[in-house]
């Protein structure tokens, strides 16, 4: 039989493992940092309407410029820019001229590196970090290099602007709240790090797919757009928005950056369905992210639980936590499991992470946690 090995597949992707949070169907599935509740109700119907329109147009292609879609996700930002109380100077308005969306923030982040990274170019991450970064990079031909946090994973301003010096990369990527671990950046640090791309003739991606769930007063790399070209903020419809299954992605950005990814994208990459769908949703903003004040609070429950049980817990501004003092993360992991609570080891020694669920998933796992033979170190 063939193996992979076999085949002539490009050199610098032999030996690397494809993206794989185990998907098993469990009770309690606390891995992937989804939104635990399901679309209500009300919003099916909407969004059953919305789909059944299109379904007579599927012969021809989709809107190439989902202008439709653009303009919802325009005013949703919009929205929350005027919301922050602390924007005062700030910008305070997002056009559809500066939106773009595609299947996921994944396909966004690949998107931008087709267009800024590939062969002979870096792209440089801040880790610990989400682990699609090396592989997007990769995968687009360019190299992919990290520069340490701080002992409590954060990035300050002088550890950007020295990474980006050093490393002259043409994508930078800073996460926040940056997955795994959870932490909130500092303005001062996005805008350290801006300052440094411009000198070093780059781009600066905010990734902030977990942005909703920050806690209130944060702030927003929205806010820093005007005036910053070289800036995209990146956000996803898959986690506050409880719409993961639909794959819905997007970002913000000057709309000369847009362009440069028109030029990579695919043809009718977002399906009318998708479209449709996503418009529809955000129709329902309110209800949609109705959840998000309760998944705020089992968050800092688990903090509190994990401090209470002789854990040291990360700070979190997202909707999972990281845990260090976890004598054996995959022993835990196998613990949860044996009870059909599905978590994850991100593979950071003595650490687990674990999202935010419902009150009673929260409670589930907290009650494995306490049946866990191991002891806090
Ligand atoms: N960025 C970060 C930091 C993430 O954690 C994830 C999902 N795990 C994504 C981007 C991608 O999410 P999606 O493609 O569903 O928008």
């Amino acid at each position: 039989m063939t193996t992979l090995d076999d085949l002539p597949i490009r050199e610098d992707l032999r030996g690397l493992s494809p993206y794989g949070a185990p998907q098993q169907p469990v009770r309690v599935t606390i891995n992937v940092n989804e939104n635990p509740y399901e679309v209500p109700v009300g919003v099916q119907h909407h969004l059953q309407e919305a789909i059944a329109r299109e379904l007579a147009g599927l012969n021809r292609y989709p809107d190439r410029e989902f202008t439709g879609l653009r303009e919802k996700l325009a005013v949703y930002l919009t929205r929350e820019l005027e919301a922050a109380s602390d924007s005062a100077g700030g910008v305070r308005v997002v056009g559809p001229d500066q939106v773009w969306a595609a299947n996921g923030s994944n396909e966004i982040m690949q998107q931008l590196l087709q267009a800024f990274a590939g062969p002979g170019r870096r792209v440089l991450s801040f880790s610990p970090s989400y682990s699609m970064y090396p592989l997007l990079a990769r995968g687009v031909g360019a190299e992919f290099v990290t520069a340490n946090r701080t002992d409590a994973f954060e990035v300050t301003p002088a550890l950007a602007t020295d990474a980006i010096r050093r490393e002259r990369p043409t994508v930078t990527v800073l996460c926040t709240p940056n997955n795994p671990t959870g932490t909130g950046l500092p303005l001062e640090t996005i805008t350290a790090a801006y300052d440094a791309v411009v000198e070093t003739d780059g781009i600066l991606i905010i990734d902030e797919a977990y942005a909703e769930f920050r806690h209130a007063g944060q702030p927003s790399a929205l806010e820093l757009l005007g005036g910053r070209d070289r800036l995209v903020v990146s956000r996803t419809m898959s986690k506050a928005f409880a719409f993961a299954g639909a794959r819905v992605g997007y970002l913000a950005a000057t709309p000369a950056l847009i362009d440069a990814v028109r030029l990579v994208r695919l043809p009718y990459h977002l399906s009318a369905l998708t479209q449709a769908a996503a418009s529809a949703a955000l129709d329902c903003t309110d209800i949609m992210l109705a959840q998000v004040d309760v998944i705020r609070q089992q968050r800092d429950r688990l903090v509190l639980a994990f401090e209470e049980a002789g854990f040291r817990p990360y700070p979190s501004e997202a909707n999972f936590v990281l845990v260090a003092g976890v004598d054996d993360p995959q022993a835990l992991f196998e613990h949860c499991l044996e009870r059909d609570i599905l978590i994850r080891d991100v593979g950071i020694p003595g650490t687990i992470r674990v999202s935010a669920g419902t009150p009673v998933e929260t409670t589930e796992f907290l009650s494995a946690l306490a049946e866990y033979p191991g002891t806090p170190r």
